[in-house]
């Protein structure tokens, strides 16, 4: 059965479908490729093999890469080094990530409590506004804040909690970066931002509103930045495939990140699997002069 996605009676089938580029457009004019990051570019802080290749095979028949990512933790700086590392020269204007979609949802000159690491901070000063890191030292009168941002974070606790869930009572809208629930590493599973999120929406009995993919703030985005899209290639059929649904394009999974096999239960459902970056770049670019 050439068609069949996946073998769920044969393990060591990943589910590679037999026609390369069966569901992806092919690389060039200028469209983007929203690429995500962890699980596509690296993994658990190592690059993954050939995603520099990948990039560069993309590049060099034509098309843009726009990398995506949920994690609002790293700086702009930090992630362009990791970038560096894995042999993907990119700029700023070619980056996004929850923590700048979260930033857009304020107005310049707003003020923020945060629940975040510095390159959540950096968006929102990036935007103009005024944020101010939740912490235990609360003195004085409490100002009165536009917005809660919950991004990730190590730094959490229950006095942390006390004070933004006081913040959002007093009338800060609850925004998250995104709602992962949970955080793949080497060591096992951690919690995601959306525990952090969830633990301020119960204290505060507010709903929050969510940034990151697949939500509307971060396609947003993403349209801002490119004209036109080709595809969005992640590892997280919830988020990056749902965020190629919203934007309406096609969605290539890689194996290389939570999605280890590609199954009928996958929602939603792949137009394209490759075992990894280099595999839709090869597939996209298969046949172009400028491909290698
Ligand atoms: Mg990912």
């Amino acid at each position: 059965m050439p068609d069949d996605p996946a073998d769920p009676a044969d393990p060591e089938d990943p589910g590679v479908p037999d026609d390369p580029a069966r569901g992806l457009p092919r690389a060039g004019d200028g469209a983007a490729w929203v690429v995500d990051l962890d699980g596509v570019v690296w993994r658990g802080g190592e690059p993954i093999p050939g995603a520099g290749d990948a990039v560069a095979l993309l590049r060099g028949a034509g098309g843009r890469v726009l990398f995506a990512s949920n994690n609002s933790s790293p700086t702009l700086e930090e992630l362009i080094e990791r970038l560096r590392v894995a042999g993907i020269a990119a700029g700023r204007d070619e980056i996004v990530t929850s923590g700048m979609a979260a930033a857009e949802m304020l107005d310049p000159g707003g003020h923020a409590l945060v629940v975040g690491d510095d390159g959540l901070m950096e968006a929102l000063a990036a935007r103009g506004v005024h944020a101010t890191r939740a912490t235990h030292d609360r003195t004085g009168a409490a100002p009165v804040f536009d917005a809660v941002v919950v991004g990730y974070t190590k730094r959490f606790d229950y006095d942390v909690l006390a004070i933004v869930a006081d913040a959002v009572r007093a009338g800060a809208r609850l925004i998250g970066t995104n709602e992962d629930a949970v955080l793949p590493t080497s060591g096992g599973l951690l919690p995601g931002t959306g525990a952090i999120l969830a633990a301020v929406a119960t204290a505060s009995g507010a709903t929050p509103v969510v940034a990151g993919k697949p939500h509307q703030p971060l396609a947003t985005l993403i349209t801002e930045r490119v004209a036109r899209i080709a595809a969005v290639v992640g590892d997280r059929p919830s988020t990056d495939g749902a965020l190629a649904r919203r934007l309406g394009v096609p969605y290539a999974l890689v194996l290389t990140g939570v999605t280890t096999r590609a199954g009928d239960d996958l929602d939603p459902a792949p137009d394209f699997v490759g075992k990894d970056l280099r595999a839709v770049a090869q597939a996209a670019t298969h046949g172009h002069a400028g491909s290698r």
